[in-house]
C-alpha cells in the first residue's frame, strides 16, 4: 500500500497534537461511544457523531482501511438517582425496555441517514454482549482489582491507581482526591470501600427490568463496562483511536481505561479524541437540562430559537465551519450564515464542474493563477492533516471559489489557468464536498438544476465574450431575454451571478 501523508491528531492523553501512526500500517481501528437509546438524539449528540463521521471519511480518503465501531448503549447507563435510563424511558412510555431501545435506535439511524453519515463497520449493542462483560468482570476480580459486595462488584480505584502510576486520571486529568466529592454513583455509596470505586456489576433491585444471571447475582453490567468489553472484542486489547464527546472524559472514559488496563494490563487506545460541545444560549446542549433543539425542530422551523427552517446539509455545514475541538454556539445568525455559505459553495461547485477544460487556450507554462490555486489546494489538505481542521479547509475552498467565479465570468482569461489545474480543482471540490465533508447537493431535482447550471454557464460565457468585445447589443439582448424567462443576472465585484425569480 502507498505511504500515507503525515496526519496530526490531538491526543487527549498528552494534551498535544501527535503524528498519527496506526498500530498496523494502513489499517485503523476506531471506537466511538454511541448513543444511549432512551430518547431522541438532540443536535449536540448529532454534532459529535457528524464530527466522527468527518474523521472517518478523512481517514478513508487518506487510503486507510478503517474498522469503525460505534456502540448502542441499551442497558446500564444510570441516571443521577441510580435508575437505568432505558428502564426509566420504558416506564414513562409503558413499553418493554427493548421496545424503547428499538424505537430510539431506529430514530437515531434515521437521523444519521438524514445527516448523510456513513454507517459504522460494526454497531454492537450492550445487551448483545453480556457474556463478554461478565468475563471481563471475572478477569478483573482474578487480577485483584475488584471486590464483591452483596452481589455487586466494584472496581477498586485506589488499588488500581497505586499499582499503575499515572494511568487513573490520564484521560480526564482528575486526581483521586477530587473524586471524593465528584462521584455521582450515589446509589451504592455505603457498599464501596472508597467513593471513587465504581460498579462493574450491579445486583438488581426488585424494580430493575433488564437483568441477567451472573456468578455474583441476578443483575446488570455497569455502564462503562460495555465499551471496554466491546472495543476489546472487535478491535483488540490496544487499538488506534477511541472517541467521544468531551463530557464523556469523566467518569466514562477514565473508568473504561481502568477496566481495560485492569483486565488486559495495557492501555486500550493510543489516541483518545474528544469532540467539543454544541452550546445553546452559551450552555451545553443537554436533554436533562431542557436546553435542547431537536434536529427535526430545526429542519421544520418549529424551534423557538430559530426564525426559519434549515436544511440538514446547511446544519451539517454549520457544524463543519467550526473545528471539532471548539465549542460551537448555535444561533439563528450562525445558521443563516452557514446556509448562505453552503448554498454558495454548492453553486460554485456546479459552476466549476460545468467549466470547459479548453486545452487549446493553454500555452504550457504554469501561471501565477495556477500557483495561487495550487497553494490553496495545499492549504485545504494541510488544514485537514492538522487535526481535521475543517474550518481552514472551507476557508481555502472559498478562496478557490473566487477564482472559479472569475474564470466563469471571463474576468480571468481561460488561458491563465492550465487545463490540468481546472481538472484538479474539479476533483478537489467534489472530493471535499461530497467524500470528506459528507455534504449532499439538496437543490430540488438536481438533474434539472444541473442542466440549467450548464446552460447558464454557456449563456453567461457567450455574454462575457460579447462584453469583452464591447458588443453591448448582444450582451443586453441576453440579459433581457433571461429576464423575460424569469432569470435575473447581476454584475457584481466578484463576477456575474444569476438567480431564478
Ligand atoms: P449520550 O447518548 O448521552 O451517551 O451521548 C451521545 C454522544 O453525544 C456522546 O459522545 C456525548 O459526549 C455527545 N454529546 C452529548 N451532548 C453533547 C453536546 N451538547 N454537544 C456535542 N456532543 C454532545
Ligand atoms: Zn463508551
Amino acid at each position: 500500500m502507498t505511504e500515507q501523508r503525515p496526519l496530526k491528531i490531538h491526543n487527549t492523553l498528552s494534551g498535544k497534537k501527535e503524528e498519527f501512526r496506526p498500530i498496523t500500517p494502513g489499517y485503523v481501528g476506531m471506537y466511538v461511544c454511541g448513543p444511549t437509546v432512551y430518547n431522541d438524539v438532540h443536535l449536540g449528540n448529532c454534532r459529535t457523531f457528524c464530527s466522527f463521521d468527518m474523521i472517518y471519511r478523512y481517514l478513508l480518503h487518506l487510503g486507510y482501511k478503517v474498522r469503525y465501531v460505534r456502540n448502542i448503549t441499551d442497558v446500564g447507563h444510570l441516571t443521577d438517582d441510580g435508575e437505568d435510563r432505558m428502564a426509566k424511558g420504558a416506564k414513562v412510555a409503558q413499553l418493554e425496555p427493548m421496545e424503547v431501545a428499538q424505537r430510539y435506535t431506529v430514530g437515531f439511524h434515521d437521523m444519521m441517514r438524514i445527516f448523510n453519515t456513513l454507517p459504522p463497520s460494526i454497531e454492537p449493542r450492550a445487551t448483545g454482549h453480556i457474556p463478554e462483560q461478565i468475563e471481563m468482570v471475572q478477569t478483573i476480580l482474578e487480577r485483584g482489582l475488584a471486590y464483591e459486595r452483596n452481589g455487586s462488584v466494584y472496581f477498586d480505584v485506589p488499588k488500581f491507581a497505586a499499582e499503575n502510576e499515572g494511568v487513573y486520571g490520564s484521560v480526564s486529568g482528575r486526581v483521586l482526591e477530587d473524586l471524593y466529592t465528584e462521584t455521582r454513583e450515589l446509589k451504592s455509596q455505603e457498599e464501596k470501600n472508597h467513593p471513587a470505586d465504581f460498579a462493574i456489576w450491579m445486583k438488581a433491585r426488585p424494580q430493575d427490568l433488564m437483568v441477567w444471571n451472573s456468578p455474583w447475582s441476578v443483575g446488570f453490567p455497569g455502564w462503562h463496562l460495555e465499551c471496554s468489553a466491546m472495543s476489546t472484542k472487535y478491535l483488540g486489547k490496544t487499538f488506534d483511536i477511541h472517541g467521544g464527546g468531551n463530557d464523556l472524559k469523566f467518569p466514562h472514559h477514565e473508568n473504561e481505561v481502568a477496566q481495560n488496563h485492569g483486565a488486559c494490563g495495557c492501555h486500550p487506545a493510543n489516541f483518545w479524541m474528544h469532540t467539543n460541545m454544541l452550546l445553546l444560549n452559551g450552555k451545553k446542549m443537554s436533554k436533562s437540562d431542557g436546553n435542547t433543539i431537536s434536529p427535526t425542530e430545526l429542519f421544520t422551523g418549529t424551534s423557538e430559537h430559530t426564525s426559519k427552517p434549515y436544511s440538514p446539509m446547511a446544519v451539517r455545514f454549520f457544524m463543519l465551519m467550526a473545528h471539532y475541538r471548539s465549542t460551537l454556539d448555535i444561533t439563528d445568525d450562525g445558521l443563516m450564515a452557514a446556509e448562505k455559505g453552503f448554498l454558495k459553495i454548492m453553486e460554485t461547485n456546479r459552476i466549476l464542474q460545468n467549466l470547459p477544460v479548453n486545452a487549446r487556450d493553454f500555452d504550457g507554462s504554469e501561471s501565477d493563477t495556477d500557483r495561487a490555486i495550487l497553494a490553496l489546494i495545499h492549504d485545504a489538505f494541510a488544514g485537514m492533516d492538522d487535526d481535521f481542521n475543517t474550518a481552514i479547509a472551507i476557508a481555502s475552498l472559498n478562496e478557490m471559489g473566487s477564482f472559479i467565479h472569475k474564470l466563469a465570468n471571463q474576468q480571468i482569461a481561460p488561458g491563465e489557468i492550465s487545463p490540468w489545474v481546472i481538472e484538479r480543482l474539479k476533483t478537489v471540490f467534489s472530493t471535499f464536498l461530497f467524500d470528506i465533508f459528507g455534504l449532499q447537493d439538496e437543490s430540488a431535482n438536481s438533474n434539472d438544476s444541473g442542466t440549467l447550471e450548464g446552460l447558464m454557464g454557456l449563456i453567461l460565457e457567450i455574454r462575457g465574450q460579447a462584453r469583452a468585445q464591447k458588443d453591448w447589443a448582444t450582451s443586453d439582448k441576453i440579459r433581457d431575454g433571461l429576464s423575460a424567462a424569469g432569470i435575473t443576472v447581476k454584475d457584481g465585484k466578484d463576477g456575474v451571478t444569476w438567480a431564478k425569480a
